[in-house]
């Protein structure tokens, strides 16, 4: 069970406090006001008498009850009249006036709080410049956030029920962290030997790798409370705040110590000091009370912070140094095996149809976190709900798996020619990529039906995660990118040719300049990797070459972009029949599956090629 608790803010007892004594001081003030009715001369008979100091030394024969409180006294003479008097609280003058046989009494408990209510105006005005200024310096917990009235911190808590068994695909990562589940399982195991366990765990990945799943994991595996704040709760407008906060839940945690403090985007603290925006100084402070905190709890107080970011390298090395986040464990996107892997951990909750295959929906989201897997087959599942499928289908996966790539399906009204365009446009793609299909990662499916910000596009699907490509591939890779442009260009004429090839500009592009620069498949340019950095416009820009190394950059990848262009012109013109074939039948269609592709294009081919063979003869 997860729980959310909203921590009282302590600062509110304070102030119930001063309003109480505040208004104890003015009732106080009323119910001693009779005195001055009798300075007003109204002089009541039944109201006692004053006694001085000297009346009652000269008198104390007289004295019946005495009821001492500091140093005043009331009480009755034997005369029967009441008496009140101010006195030197002395005890042997008590006992004199006691031996002539008045009973005596002292009244302790009063006098305490007449004593406290005479000096609560200062006390009032201590406690309170007190209350500010430990606002100001130890965070403003005090009246600044009292007044503020919200920002109450969120900390998530209770032992998860998540185990490692809910994680998949980083077993690595996993093994890895199991020396920490073993620590918070078998304290003294480690103390007796002297083991220094890490305090601190870097999680770093990008968004939705399973991070917090992971930290959760542990937590759960080693049946420790989990605690979670995140590193943007921590700063605000209020400056201090951050510092309190962290205090806070330190305070918790050694509470209830051992367990797991989880802090996610701890880089909104731990920052490296540089930037100069307007609310440094209190990041500053906020972290630097983070490393006390951290350097303060013993080896053996069983805390373990985990920290969370997706940008490691924007932490402050100070967090890093042992003692502190001194174990860092990366999580990368998941690889084709973890992805299914997650798949088939998240699809245990869903009802699958039979021509489900996991392990093709793993091929064809490269790039894809374990989050983005867990929605897939959410997406796929809600899809599958809308068009009435009883299961979750292949198309559904398929249909989830293109909104989430693409965004939603547009219905968006399009020019009847710029159907047309797209149609060969998306054809000269697909015809291209089957030319090359011994070096290209297969065709899955080639549609004109736009989404996002495409009119239609071409979906490859490796085989596996590639990690390296020959030259031939590369190549080949840059005529399939540049294909769609040139199909305009033969099916249109050069005059009407469009914007839509941007991103396959842009895409090649980088391509031929990795190739180039840094993979050094070009023999002009030779083996030396050439850097590039993105300057300011983010635009590519080489660092360590030479104006000339440059110019023969900019010659080169002009020339690998020029000639993959011209051998898909070339490929198109050549089977301009069956590239307009597959053109008629994606607008008839508007989408075509990898297999649908092969047999047009390899039926239309064989039907042309005997034709020719029969005019041949
Ligand atoms: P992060 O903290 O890295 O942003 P989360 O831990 O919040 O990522 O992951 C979000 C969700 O994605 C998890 O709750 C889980 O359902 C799913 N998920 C991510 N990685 C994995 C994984 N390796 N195995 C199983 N589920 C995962
Ligand atoms: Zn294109």
């Amino acid at each position: 069970m997860r729980k959310q608790i909203f921590k009282k803010d302590k600062s509110y007892w304070f102030l119930g406090i001063f309003i109480a004594l505040f208004i104890a001081m003015i009732v106080r003030s009323i119910v001693v006001s009779p005195n001055a009715t009798q300075e007003n001369g109204v002089i009541n008979v039944t109201r006692p008498i004053e006694l001085s100091f000297s009346d009652v030394l000269r008198r104390s024969g007289d004295i019946k009850t005495m009821v001492v409180r500091g140093e005043e006294a009331s009480g009755e003479l034997k005369d029967g009249t009441k008496y009140n008097a101010t006195i030197t609280y002395d005890p042997e003058l008590l006992t004199k006036i006691a031996d002539k046989g008045a009973s005596v009494s002292i009244d302790s408990s009063k006098s305490l709080l007449e004593g406290f209510l005479n000096w609560f105006p200062l006390l009032f005005g201590v406690l309170l410049i007190w209350w500010i200024f430990r606002g100001v310096r130890g965070g403003a917990s005090g009246i600044s956030r009292g007044l503020m009235g919200q920002n109450p911190t969120k900390i998530t808590t209770g032992k998860p029920k998540t185990t490692f068994a809910d994680v998949a695909g980083i077993d690595a990562e996993k093994q890895e962290l199991s020396e920490i589940v073993e620590f918070l399982k078998h304290k003294d195991k480690f103390k007796a030997i002297g083991a220094r366990v890490p305090r601190g765990v870097l999680l770093s990945g990008e968004p939705g790798t399973g991070k917090t799943l992971l930290a959760r994991a542990i937590a759960g595996e080693a049946n420790v409370p989990f605690f979670a704040a995140s590193g943007s709760d921590f700063s605000g407008i209020i400056v201090g705040l951050g510092v309190a906060k962290i205090k806070e839940i330190f305070e918790m945690a050694k509470r209830t110590a051992p367990c797991i403090l989880f802090i996610d985007e701890i880089d909104a603290i731990g920052q490296r000091r540089s930037s100069h925006s307007f609310n440094d100084q209190d990041r500053e402070q906020t972290l630097n009370q983070l490393l006390i905190e951290m350097d303060g709890f013993a080896n053996d107080t069983g805390i373990i912070v985990i920290g969370a970011t997706n940008r490691p390298d924007m932490l402050d090395q100070a967090l890093l140094r042992p003692g502190r986040f001194d174990r860092q464990v990366h999580i990368e996107l998941p690889d084709l095996a973890s992805r299914e892997a997650i798949l088939k951990l998240h699809a245990k909750k869903v009802k699958l149809a039979k021509d489900v295959n996991l392990l093709d929906s793993a091929r064809g989201t490269t790039g894809f976190s374990g989050a983005d897997l867990e929605n897939l087959l959410n997406e796929a599942a809600l899809h599958a709900v809308r068009v009435g499928h009883g299961e979750i289908k292949k198309s559904d996966l398929d249909e989830a798996r293109d909104k989430i790539l693409m965004g939603p399906k547009k219905n968006r009204k399009m020019r009847p020619e710029d159907i047309k365009l797209t149609a060969y446009h998306e054809a000269g793609h697909a015809f291209v990529s089957v030319m090359y299909a011994d070096v290209t990662d297969p065709i899955h499916k080639a549609t004109i039906v736009p989404r996002g910000r495409a009119l239609g596009m071409v979906q490859h699907l490796p085989v596996d995660d590639k990690v390296s490509m020959t030259i031939a591939e590369v190549r080949a890779n840059l005529s399939v990118a540049l294909a769609g442009r040139a199909a305009e260009e033969v099916f249109f004429g050069a005059n009407k040719i469009t914007t839509g090839a941007e991103s396959d500009i842009d895409m090649a592009t980088r391509l031929a300049r990795y190739a180039i620069t840094t993979a050094g498949l070009s023999e002009k340019i030779g083996l030396a990797a050439i850097k590039q950095v993105s300057n300011f416009g983010g635009r590519l820009a080489l660092e360590n070459a030479s104006e000339k190394t440059a110019e023969l950059v900019d010659a080169e990848t002009r020339a690998w972009l020029d000639n993959a262009h011209k051998d898909a012109v070339r490929l198109l013109t050549k089977n301009k029949q069956t590239v307009t074939n597959l053109a008629q039948e994606l607008l008839k269609h508007e989408t075509l599956t990898g297999e649908e592709i092969k047999k047009i294009i390899s039926g239309h081919r064989k039907k042309t090629q005997k034709k020719n063979a029969k005019s041949k003869k």
